[in-house]
């Protein structure tokens, strides 16, 4: 038996039924030959046996976890890196470059139905783009993975399809300019090399696309999420700093790198450190070489300079704005290079005048109140000013501060340039909002290391956070098609993470609560004073452990300052140290009085005189972050979701190496197993009816070859004739409904023979 074929999108080769020309949208598979060429039925059934179904719902053993990676597997090993789970699209990150995302390829996606091509990214972005056109119903595509994933590389995809295939005219060619630029903007502040991924998002982002109403886009706005800053001042081994700096000392030219104090010499110093020594006079910025990792041979810090610097002018940053910008930096690697020494008393003493020299410029304020402020301690107690000295310790600490501040406030100002660059100005209707958005989020993947922290606290309570969010609209959604179509159903029970959101973020009773109290306490609170009160008042909860066991035993695995969360993804033991400092996120009065004086635009905007004055206090790091999480998901809320799951294949970066216990583990942390069960819990596929007879109706002599009444009763007809059992199928308003995939693989065979 032959069969005509045709070529797909991703390349994949897929049989479609002579007689109607239609695709074979539900069950692609592909096929040695060209496009036109014919093949043999048995060489097409062993292809769909080599590449998997591209719709985890079509498989036939849905709840066995081993029969899902089995088929991620086969794709992979075929290059189609993408598969679905109903509208769910799975992503495995290929590391290698794929011949999938050009323009020809964006041309094929473009308004055509997201069952009819193979699973792409750009399917995705074009049925969002059609739901808000259409439904005039605000999207979002939330992208979810670990560190390496593909996430970020994903949403540039989605960006750039709207880019090309979008309507354009002169001024939407600028907002389309300025939104793809600000992406090499804020990955060189945003992002860094980290031991995971050499391009690493440091922050969190949620990133709004504004369209008009003849689906233009016209604006955008960006929402930045818990900068790593203490990458700034701290990076581990095989790690580096913010790209940014690299791109400076590497991409700079001699003259700029002169007047900031970065001779040139530096980058010699980056490329080969052991020439450290033979120079004198040579400035060895610090807090870029801890690492000991300058160069990447993924990266192309010199060239990426180039990119940043044109980007900063597309968006519109203004000369004067770019060397003030660049000053900050460069003020950033000086303060990592400032030393002290104590005196007699054990006071700190400025070791290191050079760069207090250039701070001094750079920032734009006095020298000598600069070293003032980072050697002592101002209190204003009862309407009197104490000033203290520092020692050693606490003066590192206060230099430390001072870089993150400087550093974390910068990038929220930069973040906020970008936006006004991006806002929606109707000419015409000056104060219109845009028609509608689309949204998309790529933020931090649940965190598991050998040593959790502070950071790893906040993320993965982010991802409790989105995971109540993705279980609270699947489920509703679901239902909602279920109860539209007036089909009755089985609900599924399934895991609800509340328990542990509210663990977390409860008034009072909430782990956050409890940090934010102890950050209050005057007196003797510490990080271990804020793990015994966790013991005191969670000791009993169902998803919280720390060592000492209910009989007043010891549990071995675990260390005294530590305590562990049973989060829906997996276990996780998060170490108490720094907890309360990097909460409080305090930097000295005085070094804010010093920054508040600064002749740089920039910083002037930063540190702002209400910072000095503010009786209150200023809110701690989580609860900032737990408030902007709040609103992100009242904002993620009033749209129509999508999703792309991100999975990352290996840990060496490396293409074609498919880790099977590593991909175990996303799928169960990405709750994929879970989300195929809810999918598959009522019906495997669902089609209008009007499709699913175009499609059919060749095998029932009462509907080919038309049927000239309702597509309800024709599929009615047509569905009888083929025998389907009661139990097999239901039929809704609009839609059939297949319980189980072989019925409908014995349709398509049938239309096939
Ligand atoms: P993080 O959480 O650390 O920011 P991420 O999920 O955003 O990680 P990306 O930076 O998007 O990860 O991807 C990591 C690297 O993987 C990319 O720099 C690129 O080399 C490769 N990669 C990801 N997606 C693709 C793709 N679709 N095609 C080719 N390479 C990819
Ligand atoms: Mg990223």
């Amino acid at each position: 038996m032959e069969l005509k074929i045709h070529l797909v999108p991703t390349g994949e080769i897929v049989l479609t039924p002579s007689k109607d020309g239609g695709c074979c949208c539900t069950n692609c598979f592909k096929v040695v030959g060209s496009e036109g060429s014919r093949v043999t039925m048995e060489s097409a059934l062993t292809a769909r046996d080599r590449v998997g179904v591209q719709d985890f719902v079509l498989l036939e053993n849905f709840t066995s976890e081993a029969a899902f990676i089995d088929n991620l597997r086969k794709r992979f090993k075929e290059n189609l890196i993408y598969t679905y789970i109903g509208s769910v699209l799975v992503s495995v990150n290929p590391y290698k470059e794929l011949e999938i995302y050009s323009k020809q390829h964006m041309e094929r996606y473009r308004g055509v139905n997201f069952y009819e091509v193979s699973p792409h990214i750009y399917a995705v972005s074009d049925n969002s783009y059609r739901a808000m056109r259409t439904e005039r119903k605000d999207q979002c595509i939330l992208i979810s993975g670990e560190s390496g994933a593909g996430k970020t590389e994903a949403s540039k995809k989605i960006l750039q399809y709207y880019a090309v295939t979008c309507p354009a005219s002169d001024k939407v060619e600028t907002v389309k300019d300025r939104l793809l630029q600000s992406n090499p903007v804020l990955e060189a502040f945003g992002n860094a090399k980290t031991l995971r991924n050499d391009n690493s998002s440091r922050f969190g982002k949620y990133m709004d696309i504004q369209f008009d109403f003849k689906g233009a886009p016209v604006g955008g706005h960006i929402l930045n999420y818990l900068l790593e800053k203490s990458r700034v001042v701290h990076q581990n081994h095989g790690e580096r700093n913010f790209h940014i700096f690299y791109q400076l000392i590497e991409g700079g030219d001699d003259d700029l790198l002169r007047r900031l104090g970065l001779e040139s010499d530096t980058a010699l110093h980056l490329i080969e450190p052991q020439y450290t020594g033979l120079q004198v006079n040579v400035f060895h910025p610090h807090c870029v070489s801890q690492g000991n990792c300058p160069k990447v041979s993924s990266i192309n810090d010199k060239n990426e300079w180039k990119v940043v610097r044109k980007a900063l002018s597309v968006i519109g940053f203004s000369e004067d704005e770019v060397e003030e910008l660049l000053n900050i930096i460069s003020s950033v690697l000086h303060l990592g290079n400032v030393q002290f020494a104590g005196d007699e008393q054990g006071n700190a003493q400025i070791t290191t005048e050079t760069q207090i020299k250039y701070l001094a410029r750079l920032l734009g304020v006095e020298g000598a109140a600069l070293k003032e402020a980072l050697t002592h301690k101002k209190i204003i107690a009862k309407g009197e000013e104490l000033v203290s000295p520092l020692n050693l310790e606490q003066a590192a600490y206060a230099r430390d501060a001072l870089s993150k501040a400087v550093y974390g406030r910068t990038f929220s100002w930069l973040v906020s340039k970008i936006n006004e660059s991006l806002a929606y100005q109707d000419a015409e209707y000056p104060g219109r909002k845009s028609a509608a958005v689309i949204g998309l989020l790529d933020i931090y993947g649940f965190e598991v290391f050998q040593h959790n922290s502070f950071e790893q606290f906040c993320i993965n309570y982010c991802n409790e956070k989105l995971q109540q969010l993705f279980i609270e609209l699947t489920l509703k959604s679901e239902q909602e098609e279920y109860e539209a179509e007036g089909i009755t159903w089985e609900p599924v029970q399934f895991f609800n993470n509340k328990i542990i959101c509210d663990l977390v973020e409860e008034k009072f009773k909430g782990i956050i609560s409890i940090l934010d109290e102890e950050c209050l306490r005057p007196g003797d609170a510490s990080d271990l004073t804020f793990l015994e009160k966790l013991e005191d008042k969670l000791g009993g909860h169902a998803h919280f452990v720390t060592h000492k066991l209910a009989d007043g035993k010891t549990r071995k695995a675990m260390g005294r300052e530590e305590f562990r969360l049973l989060h829906y993804a997996g276990e996780v033991n998060y170490n108490v140290n720094g907890f309360l400092d990097k909460n409080n996120d305090l930097l000295f009065r005085n070094l804010k009085e010093a920054m508040c004086q600064s002749e740089n635009k920039i910083l002037n905007l930063c540190f702002d005189q209400s910072d000095l004055t503010d009786k209150k206090r200023p809110e701690t790091a989580a609860t900032q972050f737990k408030a902007s999480l709040a609103k992100l998901m009242e904002i993620l809320m009033s749209k129509e979701p999508s999703y792309v799951r991100c999975i990352k294949p290996n840990d060496a970066k490396q293409a074609a190496r498919f880790d099977e216990v590593l991909i175990r583990h996303q799928v169960k942390y990405l709750g994929l197993m879970e989300n195929l069960r809810v999918r598959r819990a009522g019906f495997a596929y669902r089609r209008k009816y009007e499709i699913f007879l175009q499609r059919y109706k060749s095998l029932c002599p009462g509907t080919w070859p038309h049927w000239n009444g309702r597509p309800a009763d024709g599929v009615a007809t047509l569905v009888k004739h083929l025998g389907y059992k009661p139990e097999e199928y239901k039929l809704g308003r609009s839609k059939i409904f297949i319980r189980f995939p072989k019925t409908l693989f014995a349709t398509e065979d049938a239309l096939e023979v």
